[in-house]
């Protein structure tokens, strides 16, 4: 198999993942093809080793479109590393360096090159693929991130429309399209949009094994993200996603303040500082980026350890993209996400106030509500999460992926429907009374026969409710609202000051004839204290267990790793994975041979770093 070959010399690794397989094969044989698969599934490999095997044959080199230009520097550096010749064209490059990357296109010296989809559609980049078409040289274009194309998608790019424009002009020329966004609705209009409807499809199973998810109820969030940070990642890379610029900024100086290294994105900076940020995050170790979602996209960074959420995202396929950039290596990670009324609260209102139209409306809803059903949840959370994009795990109820918190330990649950009547008809009776409505603090008040200033002033406190909930805390109070609300029976008005009003669906629930079942608020393993190992807090921690020395061995190895990183101006993953130096650095090799199948070494690899490697783990 010639394709297996490349990925064992090339790319170093012993076998293909998953559907891997399957896909090179259909590619190399010229069929067009839909990869549906998760973050760190694969994708690269999927065109890289059909544009390498191809190119061995003499048809010449492959197109990839893609629209994170800031990554394709990287991209093409790591290929270089493995001795693959690539490129890029991008509007990074001076005309000058354009035209030196057109003339080696030309003159057959590529074997992958990356594009922006706006520069491929140009006149003058058309003409140039025509002259390569017409010696038989233009062998695959591969479509990444393609949910751009659709409206639907997250992340909507105009430009990708117009690619309809490679199969009309190069009919004979295999398509690959791929991305991580799954849901149905996106699919189809990717299919035919890019009339890609004889493709031949291949959906991966969502599933993220290595990812632990966590949805936690958002106490003092702050304070919950740095004891979150400091007891389970201390000194790793992660992400952490706010909502606003404001609130990165401020979460950002707040862990900077207590001692995590942690760096601002979101597209108010400067594109200087956003660029040096990000570059930072990538080239160094253990930075915790605090980002607007301006942030990410295509981050294929792999050592990503934690995704925290800090606020909701707008729905299950955004919270999903951005947790899945945690953990792309394979090796444990964690999706940790706080949520509270407010939150439920706040994305309500933005729909609610969006130009958009009502049926547009409808469906940001409902997707807000499958995500607010997965954040009150009190079962499986993957098995919620893979539901979504119609995947089922399982068989029947009551599956254990025994990696998530509700999985790892159950909450106790505990019936809140008289507590939600005792809210509902306090809403009505206040509405009665004072011909007015009056927001959330308020309520609670009432409920719980606090006489505040507003309650004497309205004189609440003669409400036949008055006090009906002491027996309730604030917290039981507020999960019981944010339950109506996010189920739609308690409608909060954006317009005025965020007044609760009773909707049409309060009815059946003051009439007990739907139930609302809710969580116990205790406190969640990722707050319970974890021990150290006596290393002691400084230690640095292996993807795998290693002795003392071997330890000593991982650490010089990734000193050594990062010096060459500089130099090639490159990430440190490009050069080795930390799995690769740290199964070196189990194994002590003392011989080329020692090195050969360790997975991410491969022949170039092995050509230009086995001497520097050998050195390295002879001096510890
Ligand atoms: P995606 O684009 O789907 O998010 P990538 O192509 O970036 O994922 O791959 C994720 C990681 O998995 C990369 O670090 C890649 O080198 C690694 N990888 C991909 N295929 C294999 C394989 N068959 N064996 C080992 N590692 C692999
Ligand atoms: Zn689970």
């Amino acid at each position: 198999m010639p394709h297996l070959q490349i990925l064992q010399d090339v790319f170093g690794y012993p076998a293909f993942r998953g559907p891997q397989l399957e896909i090179i094969e259909h590619v190399i044989n010229g069929g067009d093809a839909l990869v549906l698969m998760p973050t760190g599934g694969g994708k690269s490999l999927c065109y890289q080793i059909p544009a390498i095997a191809r190119q061995r044959a003499g048809l010449g080199m492959s197109i990839v479109i893609s629209p994170l230009i800031a990554l394709m520097h990287d991209q093409v550096g790591a290929l270089h590393e493995a001795g693959v010749s690539a490129a890029f064209l991008n509007s990074t490059l001076t005309g000058e360096e354009a035209h030196q990357v057109e003339q080696r296109m030309l003159r057959g010296e590529l074997t992958l090159l990356y594009a922006a989809p706006e520069r491929v559609t140009t006149p003058r980049f058309l003409a140039l693929l025509d002259s390569l078409r017409q010696r038989g040289q233009l062998s695959l274009f591969a479509i990444d991130e393609v949910h751009c194309v659709s409206q639907w998608g997250h992340d909507f790019r105009p430009e990708y429309r117009a690619l309809t424009v490679l199969h009309e002009r190069f009919p004979g020329v295999p398509r690959m399209a791929l991305t991580a966004t799954a849901d149905a609705l996106t699919r189809d209009d990717i299919l035919e949009r890019l009339q890609l409807q004889d493709a031949r499809a291949f959906v991966s199973s969502f599933d993220r094994p290595n990812i632990r998810y966590t949805i936690v109820e958002k106490r003092d969030g702050t304070q919950q993200l740095l004891r979150f940070i400091e007891r389970e990642h201390e000194g790793e890379a992660g992400i952490v996603y706010c909502q606003s610029r404001r609130k990165v900024e401020d979460i950002a100086q707040t862990l900077v303040d207590a001692g995590v290294h942690a760096l601002p994105y979101h597209a108010g900076l400067d594109a200087k500082v956003r660029q040096a940020n990000q570059n930072q995050f990538l080239r160094e170790e253990g930075i915790v980026m605090v980002a607007t979602i301006a942030f990410g996209m295509g981050i294929d960074k792999p050592d990503v350890r934690f995704v925290a959420h800090l606020d909701m995202p707008k729905n299950i396929e955004g919270y999903y993209q951005e947790t899945g950039r945690a953990g792309r290596d394979g090796l444990p990670a964690h999706a940790w996400m706080g949520y509270g009324l407010q939150d439920v609260v706040n994305q309500r209102r933005m729909i609610d106030e969006s130009p958009a139209a009502e049926e547009f409306k409808q469906g940001l809803r409902g997707k807000l509500d499958a995500l607010l059903g997965l954040a009150e949840a009190t079962d499986c959370r993957r098995v919620r999460l893979l539901a979504y994009f119609g995947e089922q795990l399982g068989e029947g109820g009551n599956y254990s992926c025994r990696n998530c918190d509700n999985c790892l330990n159950p909450p106790a649950i505990w019936d809140g429907t008289q507590a939600a009547r005792k809210l509902l008809s306090t809403i009505y009776r206040i509405q009665q009374s004072s011909g007015m409505s009056f927001g959330a603090g308020h309520l609670m008040d009432i409920v719980r026969g606090k006489v505040t200033e507003k309650v004497s002033q309205h004189g609440h406190a003669a409400l036949s409710t008055f006090g009906v909930g002491a027996d309730l805390s604030e917290m039981q109070l507020r999960g019981v609202l944010r339950q109506l609300i996010a189920m739609g029976a308690v409608a909060v008005d954006a317009q005025a000051f965020n007044t609760l009003q009773l909707t049409d669906k309060s009815r059946a629930v003051l009439r007990a004839e739907v139930s609302v079942q809710l969580r116990e608020s205790a406190s969640s393993p990722s707050e319970r204290k974890r021990k150290r190992s006596g290393a002691g807090a400084a230690a640095i921690r292996a993807p795998i267990a290693l002795d003392g020395a071997a330890l000593e061995r991982y650490a010089a190895l990734k000193a050594w790793r990062a010096e060459v990183a500089r130099g090639h101006n490159l990430p440190a993953y490009v050069i080795f994975h930390d799995a690769t130096l740290a199964t070196i650095a189990q194994r002590a090799p003392h011989s080329l041979g020692d090195l050969q199948g360790i997975s991410g070494i491969g022949a170039k690899k092995l050509e230009a770093y086995a001497q520097e490697v050998l050195r390295v783990v002879a001096e510890v």
